[in-house]
């Protein structure tokens, strides 16, 4: 037998999550995964890596609850959100047996997890304005066990309306998980669910500290659950998740300077997006720039695969959304430094 068919039949099946960094590209201006465009520097505080590290760092797990205004029970660290998209299947779907749902367009790591691990997948597809489509989603509710949303989605960039998250966590009640994905929560902080875990047993939101926080390169993210669910996530979680020098800048970007500095970065953000989406409005080849709470836009273009072409020679990395359900004609842009921004402007201009 060949190393291949020794393999799992779904994972032989698998296409692995199409990363900006397996994408590749030969660029200067890398606008195509949703990084901040400038490193924050940290100095290593512990050197005891002769030890093994705690498994869940109290001051990291700390910093994060009072961050989030949760209970440090409600808080579980990971590596990156990714981890905490798969600890959900691992703790709670049966291959074979259960289903997890989400709803196109929308991140793809959801897809990936469910198929590494032999669980099958409902898509409902959102609405045009890209809201759940709640009445499909109870249609189809039978052995789903953990339902992913995103908010603000990635790539669409809008958040998910309050009402429909309700009626999402009241349709699912004793029945299944919903995760609500905040990755980019810090440039809308006002729309965090993470105040409702007391109305809901079953409601568990996922963070990060790869976007606002600056740390793609860390690979740190949180779950807030209540403490039950956080209990069975820990039992399937690696004894050492977190490295020491990751649970040390951890705590660095969580203490109250670090959030100070987060808060400024969003806000230079916000101005830059808000800058770039109107200056997108001017360009001919831009058929639309859809609206956006988050550090990217997604934009409609005229020839898409041109323009995504030619930014591409020029050095300027953008992501292409067009195999993606209902995003025909889609790049989108993380929002670099207004100086980047400039140059995806001046590029769209000559064209
Ligand atoms: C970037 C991103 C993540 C992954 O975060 P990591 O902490 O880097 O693993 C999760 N969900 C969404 C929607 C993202 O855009």
């Amino acid at each position: 037998m060949s190393i291949s068919q020794l393999a799992r039949t779904n994972v032989r099946a698998l296409t692995p999550y199409q990363s900006a960094r397996r994408l590749g590209g030969n660029g200067d201006v890398w606008l195509n995964a949703n990084e901040y465009p400038l490193p924050v520097e940290y100095q290593l505080t512990q050197q005891t890596l002769n030890r093994y590290p705690e498994c869940q760092p109290k001051l990291v797990i700390e910093r994060y609850a009072a961050y989030a205004g949760v209970q440090a029970n409600q808080v579980l660290v990971s590596r990156g959100a990714d981890e905490g998209i798969e600890l959900l299947i691992r703790a709670f779907c049966e291959p074979g047996k259960d289903a997890v749902l989400y709803c196109p367009p929308t991140y793809g790591m959801y897809a990936v997890s469910a198929e590494t691990f032999g669980i099958a997948r409902r898509l409902v597809p959102s609405l045009e304005n890209w809201q759940l489509d709640i009445p499909a989603i109870s249609n189809v509710l039978d052995g789903v066990k953990v339902v992913y949303v995103c908010s603000p989605n990635n790539p669409t960039g809008n958040i998910l309306n309050a009402d429909d998250l309700r009626q999402l966590l009241d349709i699912t009640r004793d029945r299944a998980i919903v995760a609500i994905d905040e990755a980019y929560i810090e440039f809308c902080p006002q729309s965090s669910v993470a105040g409702w875990l007391a109305d809901y047993p079953h409601l568990v939101v996922l963070r990060t500290l790869s976007k606002a926080f600056a740390l793609a390169g860390l690979r740190c993210g949180f779950t807030l659950a209540n403490q039950e669910v956080i209990e069975l996530l820990l039992k399937v979680i690696a004894p050492y998740p977190l490295s020491t020098p990751v649970a040390d800048i951890a705590s660095q970007a969580l203490s109250n300077e670090g959030l100070d500095a987060m808060r400024e970065r969003v806000r230079n953000i916000t101005e830059t997006r808000q800058w770039l989406s109107e200056a997108l409005t001017h360009c001919k080849c831009v058929e639309k720039v859809f609206p956006s709470e988050s550090n990217y836009l997604l934009v409609r273009f005229t020839h898409s695969q041109d323009v995504f072409k030619a930014l591409w020679d020029q050095g300027i990395i953008l992501r292409d959304q067009n195999k993606q359900s209902s995003l025909e004609g889609c790049l989108r842009i993380s929002i670099g430094t207004r100086n980047e921004c400039e140059k995806v402007i001046e590029a769209l201009k000559s064209l």
